[in-house]
C-alpha cells in the first residue's frame, strides 16, 4: 500500500472569505493557503484588497462570509489570539522615536506579554542586521530599512509562526532590499509563514515561494518557483499587467 504525506496544516488560511466596507464588497471569495516556511507574495492593481487580506487574519476587518485561520486562531471571534501569532510589518514602521532600538524592543516585548533579557533583545536585533552600535541609538534617525530591522528583530524575539507584510521593499535600495531578502530567509529557514503584499514584482520574483495575483475579488492565480530560474519574470509582468487593467 502507498502512502502519501498529507500537506503540512496552513499557518495562515482563508477560504471563501467576503468582505468590504460599509455596505461595498472588496473580496467577495477569497481563498488563500500560506504554510509554515513558506514565502507568499500577494500581487493585484491599487484597490485590489490586498491590505483588507492582511487586516482580515489581524482581525481588523471582519468578514461578512467564509472562514480565516491563523494556526489555531480565528481572527474573526478572537482577534487578539490571532495577533498573538502574527507579527506585521506595515509600509511604515511605528517605533517610538525618543526611544532605542534596545528600548523599542524590551516595551514591545513587553507589550506583547513576552518580556525578554537585555541579551536576547541584543540577539534579536543582531540577527536582525543591525549594527551593535545602533542598537543603543534613538530610532528618530533610522532608515526605513533599519527601522524594518528593528520590526524583525521583534518578529524573531517573538518566535511568532506568521509574519505579515505590507509594501516591505517599497522605497528600499538594491542593497537594503537585498538585506531584506536575507532577513526573510532566515525566518522561512525558522519555518515562519510569511505573506508579503507588494507592487515589487521583482523583489516577489527574487524571494517569493508562490506568486498570487488578487483580481476582481478573489485569487485569480497563484505560480509556484519552480527551477533555478524560479519564475518567468515576464510572463509574470504580462499576467500583472492584465489584473492591473481589469
Ligand atoms: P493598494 O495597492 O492601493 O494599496 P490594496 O489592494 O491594498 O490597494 P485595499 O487597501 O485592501 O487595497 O483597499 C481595497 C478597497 O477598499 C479600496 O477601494 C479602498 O479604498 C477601500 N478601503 C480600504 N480600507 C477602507 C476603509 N477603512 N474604509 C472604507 N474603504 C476602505
Amino acid at each position: 500500500m502507498t502512502t502519501t504525506t498529507p500537506p503540512p496544516h496552513p499557518v495562515l488560511q482563508a477560504s471563501g472569505v467576503r468582505a468590504g466596507y460599509g455596505g461595498r464588497t472588496i473580496l467577495h471569495s477569497l481563498d488563500l493557503q500560506v504554510h509554515a516556511g513558506e514565502i507568499y507574495a500577494l500581487l493585484g492593481a491599487n484597490g485590489a484588497g490586498k491590505t483588507t487580506t492582511l487586516s482580515l487574519f489581524l482581525g481588523f476587518v471582519q468578514p461578512g462570509a467564509g472562514r480565516l485561520r491563523v494556526a489555531d486562531a480565528d481572527p474573526a471571534s478572537d482577534p487578539a489570539a490571532a495577533r498573538r501569532q502574527i507579527a506585521y510589518i506595515p509600509e511604515s514602521v511605528a517605533l517610538y522615536e525618543h526611544l532605542s532600538a534596545r528600548e523599542n524592543l524590551a516595551y514591545l516585548l513587553a507589550l506583547a506579554e513576552q518580556p525578554a533579557p537585555q541579551a536576547t533583545i541584543d540577539a534579536a536585533l543582531t540577527a536582525a542586521g543591525l549594527d551593535a552600535a545602533a542598537h543603543g541609538r534613538r530610532v528618530s534617525g533610522f532608515s526605513k530599512g533599519m527601522r524594518q530591522k528593528v520590526a524583525i528583530a521583534l518578529a524573531l524575539a517573538r518566535h511568532v509562526p506568521a509574519l505579515l507584510l505590507d509594501e516591505p521593499t517599497s522605497g528600499l535600495d538594491p542593497q537594503a532590499t537585498a538585506e531584506f531578502h536575507r532577513l526573510l530567509g532566515v525566518l522561512r529557514d525558522q519555518g515562519v509563514a510569511i505573506l508579503m503584499v507588494t507592487h515589487d514584482l521583482l523583489s516577489a520574483a527574487d524571494i517569493a515561494d508562490r506568486i498570487g495575483f488578487i483580481g476582481a475579488g478573489r485569487l485569480a492565480e497563484e505560480v509556484a518557483a519552480t527551477g533555478a530560474e524560479r519564475f518567468d519574470v515576464r510572463a509574470l509582468h504580462r499576467r500583472y499587467a492584465q489584473e492591473a487593467a481589469v
